[in-house]
């Protein structure tokens, strides 16, 4: 199958920048075969006419939880603890299968719909995730969420479950697999260690909520004298590719271990503004040379997954909390939200750029639109005035999965009935409209 996106304004890696050109991209089976240049023998069986449209590198969600696009609304205005504990929990129990589901379901709806093209996903029913990622032609990365105490059968059941969903989905190229020890108030320390030794010898990455909340640091520190990202590294979790969910509350220490060790961060500005947990220190990040990179949280605590409202957030909250007019920059902020996810993933030679020789993975997005208009900068654009509703056509993996705005992988009205029925059955519907 080849497409060619012809005569189209495309964002383009260009040394440590992006830049837009007009140009026509080549696309063979899964991979980008050309930029400009038509590959040798190359046949069009589809061909896309770029006028008034801009293709971008599809944006990179570092972190959420797809179930919970069902809890959407359900949990709000309520301390982080008493979110996580009071409400979300006790609806966790009652999930069915079928319900995580029609939740991951819901959830890459919304990111496909506003230019996600690959996403990284905690939770406890992984299996009903890669359902809904293998069916949907979705790209994503998928953590079993862990939670454990020293090397209890409950612990080590989730890691068994870990491996056993890896290796029966070893036929679908757009899944990769890391292990997600949720939180170190939830895994004690010899748990945690348990599994950076398993991760190791698996090879695998893992993905952990840090320095989420004050409450987890003087939890931590009564525990353990240490903070959370002190307690990671000694429990050898940074030994392995890591990344770091939050990181909200951050000592200059904290940061110096983050570059050390190589571990990428991922901050969810909505989610931790939302919950009352403040500013994660960007900027020093960024100064310090921290991989950056950009995520939604669950659509419980967000409430949306569209990394546009997102990067907007990003590129504006820092600016205004640090006085610095200067800080994540349009185009630092886009890096963010693209090839800075990839690296944090381990897929930045596959996706998170442009580039001939690297997967297909694109968002097509309409000029005609108020919030691109003028096309003086779109870079700008995208960062500061886009929203996502811009994103006409999705291609993940060389596949067309959304044209027109329409989903081609998926019965968009079953879900929205599914997700409806749900929420009826656990009493969540309060029928205010
Ligand atoms: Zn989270």
């Amino acid at each position: 199958m080849g497409i060619e996106i012809k005569n189209v304004l495309a964002v383009l890696p260009e040394g440590a920048e992006d830049v837009i050109r007009e140009t026509t991209i080549y696309i063979e089976k899964d991979r980008i075969a050309g930029i400009g240049e038509k590959p040798a023998g190359f046949a069009a069986d589809k061909v896309i006419d770029g006028k008034d449209k801009l293709v971008i590198p599809g944006l990179i969600n570092c972190h959420t939880h797809s179930y919970m696009s069902f809890m959407r609304n359900v949990a709000d205005d309520l301390s982080f603890m008493d979110w996580l504990f009071g409400t979300i929990d006790p609806i966790e129990q009652q999930m069915t299968d079928e319900d995580t589901y029609w939740g991951a379901n819901l959830a890459i709806i919304e990111m496909m719909k506003s230019g996600t093209t690959c996403f990284n996903d905690m939770q406890m029913n992984i299996h009903q995730t890669t359902r809904a990622v293998k069916e949907s032609g979705m790209r994503a990365v998928i953590c079993r969420g862990l939670v454990g105490s020293g090397n209890d059968e409950a612990g080590q059941s989730r890691l068994r479950q870990a491996y056993e969903e890896r290796d029966a989905a070893a036929d679908c190229d757009r899944l990769t697999f890391k292990l997600g020890p949720h939180a170190p108030y939830t895994c004690d320390e010899a748990f945690l260690r348990i599994v950076a030794a398993e991760a190791k010898k698996e090879n695998m990455g893992i993905h952990i909520h840090l320095s989420e909340s004050e409450s987890e640091i003087s939890q931590i520190q009564e525990k353990y004298g240490c903070t959370p990202i002190a307690l990671a590294e000694r429990s050898g979790l940074f030994d392995v590719p890591a990344i770091a969910a939050h990181c909200v509350q951050v000592t200059d220490e904290d940061i110096e271990i983050l570059k050390r060790k190589n571990v990428s961060v991922v901050t969810n500005p909505a989610s931790n503004m939302k919950l009352g947990n403040g500013f994660a220190p960007i900027a020093k990040m960024l100064e310090a040379g921290v991989n950056v990179c950009l995520g939604t949280d669950g659509a419980a605590s967000n409430n949306c997954l569209n990394m546009f409202h997102e990067l907007s957030l990003l590129t504006l909250i820092h600016k205004g909390t640090g006085k610095t007019p200067q800080c994540v920059s349009a185009k630092e902020g886009f890096r963010i939200a693209t090839i800075n996810g990839a690296r944090a993933l381990g897929l930045e030679s596959e996706i998170g750029s442009i580039e001939v020789g690297k997967k297909a993975d694109l968002a097509i997005l309409d000029l005609n639109t108020p919030s691109l208009m003028p096309r003086n900068n779109l870079i700008a654009g995208l960062s500061y005035s886009a929203n996502g509703s811009e994103v006409d056509t999705v291609i993940i993996d060389g596949k067309v999965t959304m044209e027109g705005r329409r989903i081609l992988t998926m019965d968009e009205a079953l879900v929205y009935r599914k997700i409806q029925d749900i929420i009826v059955k656990m009493g969540l519907d309060r029928k205010v409209y």
